[in-house]
């Protein structure tokens, strides 16, 4: 019965897949990247998004217009307009009809020095627009074999959840992405993704139980056509965020192809 009500409960929460290119784009590549995406997506029930670097923000747009296929950018300035030098707002992106912004990245966090008091700005900044923040959390390889998963991914979360408040997680998708999964192709097992992912839900239900069961928490790193169906259908897990496997349309559509 409990086995039954869990499967219910997930089946109320979309998956949703998310390809971030990250710094990887030019206009041949996105042209054919997309038009290869849209002539698969028949018959695919996951919401699907991609995340392009903001030159391409607006060709993927044009690309994309009448299908199912939804766009998001990669990160993004807390501050609406002025003296920022290269620098993009939350309404810059959202000119260019995207809908998401991942924030958080890892990448940003550790290349970019992008703290999570900063991370929580952002996230709010992409609230604030209108825009469906990507909260990407998640603990190196150091801080898991330190016994430290745990306190890493709880002190990410609440910096966002103090700022924002749990209400505003309605309109917030998780991404939680095990720092040493992420381009390395070694992926978190079903096991250890499931438990950090219940673990991220039960911090989410100490505030707000009913927010915490709609929140959707996907998992990134290093996930692929061969691995992600068996990712996707545990319990908390309600799609991916994919790097390097995106950027293959076959690929990236086989991932779409199992929610
Ligand atoms: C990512 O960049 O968010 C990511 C998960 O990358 P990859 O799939 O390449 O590990």
């Amino acid at each position: 019965i409990i086995a039954l009500f869990l499967v219910s409960v997930k089946r109320m929460r979309k998956t949703i897949v998310a390809g971030n290119w990250k710094m990887n784009a030019s206009k041949d590549s996105v042209d054919n990247l997309i038009k290869d995406l849209l002539t698969g997506m028949d018959g695919i029930t996951s919401e699907v998004l991609v995340c392009a670097p903001f030159p391409y923000l607006a060709q993927v747009e044009l690309l994309i217009q009448g299908s199912k296929v939804m766009l998001g950018a990669q990160n993004l300035n807390t501050n609406a307009s002025g003296a920022y030098t290269g620098e993009v707002s939350a309404d810059m992106i959202k000119d260019f009809g995207a809908r998401h912004v991942i924030v958080g990245h890892s990448e940003r966090r550790s290349l970019y020095g992008e703290t999570s008091a900063m991370v929580a700005e952002k996230t709010k900044a992409a609230l604030n627009a209108g825009l469906t923040p990507l909260l990407c959390i998640g603990e190196s390889i150091e801080q898991r074999d330190s016994g430290n998963t745990e306190a890493v991914i709880e002190k990410q979360l609440s910096a966002v959840i103090e700022l924002v408040g749990i209400e505003a997680f309605n309109q917030i998708i998780i991404a939680y992405e095990p720092v040493w999964a992420i381009g390395t192709g070694v992926t978190a097992t079903p096991e250890q993704a499931q438990e950090a992912h219940l673990f991220i839900r039960s911090l989410l239900a100490k505030n707000d139980e009913s927010v915490a069961q709609k929140t959707p928490i996907l998992y990134g790193g290093s996930m692929n056509a061969s691995n992600a169906s068996e990712l996707i259908s545990c319990a908390d897990i309600d799609g991916g965020l994919i790097g390097g496997a995106a950027l293959k349309a076959e690929d990236f559509l086989q991932i779409c192809k199992v929610g």
